[in-house]
């Protein structure tokens, strides 16, 4: 039976509110926002239609990694902003993966803008508002038992995955994934992952232009930022299409 009847809210975060489904409490709901943030929520604004985009082009590609062997807290697409996912506990990193310098690594480590990291660097931030989700290491992720030393090995394993076949979608698209962010949720004993994929977590620049087609047209007020993540989900969507 598909469960899609919105419960009460249970969390409203930056992107996304959470909702309970009724009456499977195995099931939450996602519903994608407009609201956009930057730099820890001191820039603060709205990118038109993105919660609609960021929910159609995380459908997608939560679809591709299932299809390919990555498990995903995916169920089904409701509505425009709705999407059904299991009901994870949320494991209190973001795993940051690069395949190119830019954003923070570029002014934390003095890495030049565009170096290419091969193999793809991983990095580990605390999952912390308050604290401005810092960098951390595997150490504290044990220390701390934010994972397990086996889950951990299974998020590094997982991300890396994702990678390349994310790397390889957006390739045959003309589009450069530069780096993306993942969070990964407990169910029943395995890891999955969770939260989106949208050009709100991830870097990508067009092949052909070099341009940002991300959010950083956002954080940097670069304009056309709705047109960008409406050219990504359309070139998305063509593939697709045409592939099936
Ligand atoms: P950076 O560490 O360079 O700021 O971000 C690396 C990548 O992870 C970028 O694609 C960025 O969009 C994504 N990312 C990391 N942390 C966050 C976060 O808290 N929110 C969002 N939306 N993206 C993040």
């Amino acid at each position: 039976m598909k469960v899609n009847e919105k419960g009460s809210q249970i969390r409203e975060g930056k992107a996304k509110i959470l909702f309970e489904t009724l009456p499977h409490s195995s099931f939450i709901i996602q519903s994608f926002k407009d609201d956009a943030t930057a730099f820890n929520a001191k820039k603060k604004g709205q990118i038109r239609n993105k919660g609609v985009i960021n929910n159609a082009m995380s459908t997608l590609i939560f679809k591709h990694l299932e299809q390919n062997g990555v498990p995903t807290h995916f169920v089904e697409k409701l509505s425009d902003r709705d999407m059904l996912v299991h009901r994870v506990q949320i494991v209190p990193v973001e795993v940051v993966v690069r395949n190119r310098a830019t954003g923070s690594i570029t002014t934390r480590l003095g890495i030049q803008r565009g170096t290419v990291f091969e193999p793809p660097l991983v990095e580990y931030f605390y999952k912390s508002d308050a604290l401005g989700d810092p960098l951390i290491g595997e150490g504290h992720i044990l220390y701390f038992q934010w994972a397990s030393e086996s889950e951990l090995r299974e998020i590094f394993r997982l991300s890396l995955a994702t990678n390349r076949l994310l790397k390889e979608l957006f390739n045959r698209i003309e589009i450069d994934l530069i780096d993306f962010k993942l969070e990964f949720g407990r169910t029943e004993g395995r890891l999955i992952v969770a939260d989106e994929f949208s050009p709100d977590v991830s870097r990508l620049w067009s092949k052909k232009t070099g341009e940002s087609l991300d959010k950083d047209r956002f954080r940097q007020d670069l304009g056309r930022v709705e047109e960008s993540y409406e050219e990504v989900f359309q070139r998305l969507e063509r593939f697709f299409s045409e592939r099936v």
